[in-house]
């Protein structure tokens, strides 16, 4: 039977009971399994009593809370599609996104509300704003819990209808509407699951955002769905973050390679009992094998896994099984789930298959690749070619067993006399320096307009002598020539998205 994504996440919840499914990492509130199944269900209906309607757009704009899971649901049994919104998105971005996906409601929390009601008004056309908790002159969903109206009873059409409308990370572009039905999101969730089986007893920290695909996936619907309990935490925090692993007795961590980078470098991490904690996966950007390794060691974890994938593929197709991480050779992303294809293709002619080991563009086909964007039928067929396979737009390599390697993006490989760089590759070297605390690289272009890998890098406190000169040598001494850093800048924080990419766009603007 095919399933739309709240019961395919909460059919099992009822049954749960008393069991912990979210915790506020902050204040220690906790919502049970029979809680979140009693609430999505009494809150579909009053926001069906509001009248949202089969197909209608709800914006849920708000940073990770525990109400946040039942604000979804509810949606999505009242027929809604839900676009998350991006809690720091100005009123004109947030307008944006209301515009684009055609938003009639949203959903707040009370500390964002001027932000919500200042887009509502650029944006028109919603009808409604409510709130998570309490505001004056807004209906808020804990209120609306006391509803009586019946619960909607909906068909629901999980291969055509839209669960879920994130748009993407906006990294090399503007941010698109990505259509994701409730057949693809819950096709996912069953594809991946064999790799990373979760259940009760594991306890989960989501402190990546739920808004983005990511948090979506591995911190929401992964856990709800097998009966784990996921503690709960608005913004990262190192501090906070340590301290939420220790008195929570977290079981696994999913992260972006910055938590990974302090988790590793940060002398704060020897202050906490991290000791509960069984594995931690890495996703949505690079993360360099050696980073990696020296994170597993000071924690005493088994390897790092990784998983890879992107909001246009409900987000994966590749994981490191967690049977598989003493296995997995280090820096692979993983390997193609089960009922996904993978092809590698030349950068210069999409038709040519490359063999094993050669890196080219990695091309997906399966049941996860979304339906597309939203009314942008020619950005679609750019990326969704006739015979079903999406270009993803990174470069990777398979070795002889499968295992997937991340080069880079094809857009960021650097042209250097002809010779492409990855930015990546040189990011990781960077910050096996002792020295650096965190860097970035971009193709810039000298005085004679040739492409050249330009580095922005951190200090760490510690190295405030480090020099520019310090940094190319350091590099010039362990790539291949056409590889060095040619130029370097130093910035106090590397800008990245909330997904932990490096906004490299802005670092460009400061060329
Ligand atoms: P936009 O498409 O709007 O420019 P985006 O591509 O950053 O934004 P996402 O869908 O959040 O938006 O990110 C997907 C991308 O993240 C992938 O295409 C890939 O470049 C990168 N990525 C994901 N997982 C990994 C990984 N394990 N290693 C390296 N890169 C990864
Ligand atoms: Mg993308």
């Amino acid at each position: 039977v095919e399933l739309p994504i709240h019961e395919a996440v909460l059919g099992g919840a009822a049954d749960r009971g008393d069991l912990p499914a979210l915790i506020d990492g902050t204040d220690g509130t906790t919502l049970t399994y029979a809680q979140v199944d009693r609430f999505h269900r009494r809150l579909a209906a009053a926001l069906a009593e509001a009248g949202v309607r089969k197909g209608d757009v709800l914006a849920l704009h708000s940073p990770n809370t525990i109400a946040f899971p039942t604000a979804f649901y509810a949606a999505t049994r009242a027929g809604a599609s839900v676009t998350t919104v991006h809690p720091l998105a100005t009123p004109e971005e947030f307008a944006k996104q209301l515009g684009d996906s055609a938003a009639r409601w949203i959903v707040t929390v009370s500390p964002l509300l001027q932000s919500a009601r200042r887009a509502a008004e650029l944006a028109g056309g919603v009808r409604e704003i409510f709130v998570c908790d309490s505001a004056p002159g807004h209906r808020s969903l804990r209120d609306m819990l006391a509803t009586t109206a019946p619960e909607p009873d909906l068909a629901f059409d999980p291969a055509e209808d839209v669960a879920a409308l994130p748009y993407s990370s906006g990294t090399t572009g503007v941010p698109k509407g990505v259509m994701l039905t409730h057949r693809q999101i819950a096709t996912n969730l069953a594809q991946l699951e064999p790799a990373v089986p979760a259940g009760p007893g594991d306890r989960i920290l989501a402190v990546l955002p739920f808004f983005h695909i990511y948090g979506l996936t591995a911190l929401m619907n992964a856990p709800l769905r097998h009966g784990a309990t996921v503690v709960v935490l608005p913004r990262f925090d190192l501090d906070t973050f340590l301290a939420a692993i220790e008195n929570h007795r977290i079981t696994g961590l999913y992260v972006a390679p910055p938590i990974v980078l302090a988790l590793a470098k940060h002398p704060a991490v020897a202050r906490y009992d991290l000791s509960s904690l069984k594995h931690v996966i890495s996703a949505a950007a690079p993360l360099d094998a050696a980073l990696a390794a020296a994170c597993s060691e000071r924690l005493g974890l088994p390897p790092i896994g990784q998983a890879y994938g992107m909001t246009e593929l409900s987000p994966g197709t590749h994981v490191v099984p967690l049977d598989a991480l003493h296995r997995a050779p280090p820096g692979t992303v993983g390997r193609l789930i089960a009922g996904t294809e993978m092809r590698v293709v030349s950068l210069d002619d999409p038709h040519k298959d490359l063999p094993a080991g050669e890196p080219g563009e990695i091309l997906i086909r399966g049941p996860q690749v979304m339906k597309g964007y939203l009314g942008r039928p020619d950005a679609t067929a750019d990326m969704i070619d006739p015979d079903g396979w999406l270009h993803t737009g990174d470069v990777g390599r398979v070795d002889e067993d499968g295992w997937l390697f991340v080069v880079d993006r094809v857009k960021e490989l650097i042209k250097y006399k002809g010779f492409q760089v990855a930015p990546a590759e040189l990011e990781a070297l960077l910050l096996t320096h002792p020295g650096i605390a965190d860097a970035a690289v971009i193709g810039a272009h000298d005085d004679d307009g040739n492409e050249i890998p330009h580095a922005f890098v951190v200090r760490q406190p510690t190295a405030d002598g480090l020099t520019g000169d310090d940094v190319t040598a350091y590099v010039a001494e362990r790539v291949a020539p056409y590889k060095r850093v040619r130029a370097v800048t130093f910035i106090e924080d590397v800008p990245r998205a909330a997904s932990g990419k490096i906004l490299r766009r802005q670092l460009r603007e400061r060329t």
